[in-house]
């Protein structure tokens, strides 16, 4: 037997060795009927390396590692957060060794997994009680479907919002079995409007974070005290789905203002719902704190079994919860705040340090140069703030429009080992070196070559 395919059925083993060979043949055999057939093409050595490519891009994987430059730091579409490696040393625990996943160590009993983080999540939020599902839509779909099935929640029409993806606040309403009441209008909605709607079906008073837009101009929002007062005044509780859920005041790393869960708990809204994975900067998770009598019921829902989480998710929470006990160290700690807060004059010299080896890369063709721009946080997050931030912006310098170029550039850094994802716009291709870690820029620096190639 030829040496590389002894190497080929060793590394394979010999069953999938020969589906790669069949599959190679009968490429020749399609060929040979079109005429098309090389006389080379049948050569051993030939049809062993073709099997063995073939073998090899069966072997990668579907989700691998791409370079976020789009300047959008929680892409939904790339993943959103990034963990701290506590937290990855945490969920390669849960994977590798038995846990106490539900089991109380102390009595010897059988345990609930949402006691492993609800302690901290309490801690951090000032609420009673909580649960964790898959994501934030799983949590508000559960609670609406266990507190107000076939009843009416009331909502303002300024905050029916649709996050991407096909997630719409009355279509939620309405998976859940609750009948949506909308109050107010787009941009104005008085605490009379609640108190009018409220009626004998009404279970809940809900306010939605608007994560995605935002209403100016000759505007009146209800605030969640207010909310939550008519609702207490008539015996139903009131809820907020704040979409990115964020545990402390980002102004004091100079971030805009977002409201916290601990700010919306202390208003006196009875729930509030979300996720893990936006500004916490965990996992993917859907988090519920609140009330404990109504957590009590939502953790009966059969709902909440079908939505509940793993031990990779509860492990990786636990450890990035954790890091909010020390919230001075959170910039350092946390890669989301770490991102969100690097020093645009970090971001600055990084790009300069690249300039010049992107434009050897990308070759005379186009410009390569080291402008301002602006990052966005992302996910629904302060969906109007922008940061300032550096990066590399190549502009074709060829002949006719750069229309057709630009996406060929654009594709090319796409099909990088690593793929390189950045953004056309004006006539120009972008990428945001917010993201690009320092410790990362070896490997992306390394594979430039493979764009002129
Ligand atoms: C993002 C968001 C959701 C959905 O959260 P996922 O964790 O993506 O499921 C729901 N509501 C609001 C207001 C959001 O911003």
């Amino acid at each position: 037997m030829d040496p590389l395919a002894h190497k080929l059925a060793a590394e394979v083993g010999r069953s999938r060795l020969v589906v790669a060979l069949r599959t190679v043949l009968q490429d020749v055999r399609t060929q040979a009927l079109d005429g098309t057939l090389d006389a080379g093409a049948l050569d051993d050595v030939v049809l062993l390396g073709q099997a063995q490519r073939f073998l090899h891009a069966q072997d990668q994987p579907c989700q691998r590692a791409v370079f976020n430059l789009t300047g959008t730091v929680l892409h939904t579409n790339l993943g959103r957060a990034l963990l701290p490696e506590q937290a990855v040393q945490a969920v390669v625990q849960a994977l590798s060794v038995p846990t106490n996943l539900e089991y109380d160590i102390k009595t010897g009993r059988r345990g609930d997994r949402d006691d492993l983080v609800e302690g901290l999540l309490c801690e951090l939020t000032g609420a009673e009680a909580a649960t964790v599902v898959n994501n934030n839509a799983a949590a508000v779909l559960l609670m609406l479907n266990a507190l107000a099935n076939r009843r009416e929640v009331v909502v303002s029409r300024g905050e029916l919002v649709e996050i991407g993806g096909s997630f719409r606040i009355p279509d939620v309403m309405k998976g859940a079995g609750a009948r949506l009441v909308e109050v107010g209008t787009t941009n104005r909605t008085h605490p009379a409007d609640y108190e009018n709607a409220i009626g004998a079906r009404t279970a809940m008073l809900m306010k939605v974070h608007c994560s995605n837009y935002h209403v100016t101009g000759f505007t009146s929002e209800v605030s969640v005290a207010q909310m939550a007062d008519i609702a207490h005044r008539h015996g139903v509780p009131a809820s907020v789905d704040l979409g990115s859920g964020t545990l402390v005041d980002l102004t004091q790393w100079g971030l805009p203002r977002e409201q916290t869960v601990s700010d919306v708990i202390a208003a006196g809204s009875d729930l509030a719902t979300f996720s893990g994975d936006k500004l916490l900067g965990g996992p993917q998770a859907g988090v519920i704190v609140g009330r404990s009598d109504l957590i009590k019921k939502i953790k009966k829902s059969p709902l909440k079994r079908a939505l509940r989480v793993g031990k990779l998710t509860l492990a990786a929470l636990e450890s990035v919860l954790a890091l909010y006990r020390s919230p001075e160290l959170l910039p350092e700690r946390l890669i989301t705040l770490r991102l969100l807060t690097r020093p645009e004059s970090d971001i600055q010299q990084q790009a300069l340090r690249l300039r010049d080896d992107v434009q050897d890369a990308v070759g005379g063709s186009y410009t390569v140069q080291v402008c301002a721009m602006l990052s966005q946080i992302g996910s629904g997050a302060l969906p109007v703030e922008q940061l300032p931030s550096f990066g590399l912006v190549m502009r074709y310098a060829g002949p006719g429009r750069p229309g057709r170029a630009l996406h060929k550039l654009e594709k090319q850094w796409r099909e990088l080992p690593r793929a390189v994802i950045g953004r056309i716009r004006h006539d120009a291709f972008w990428l945001d070196m917010r993201c690009l870690a320092i410790t990362e820029e070896a490997e992306f620096v390394q594979q430039l070559q493979g764009l002129s190639a």
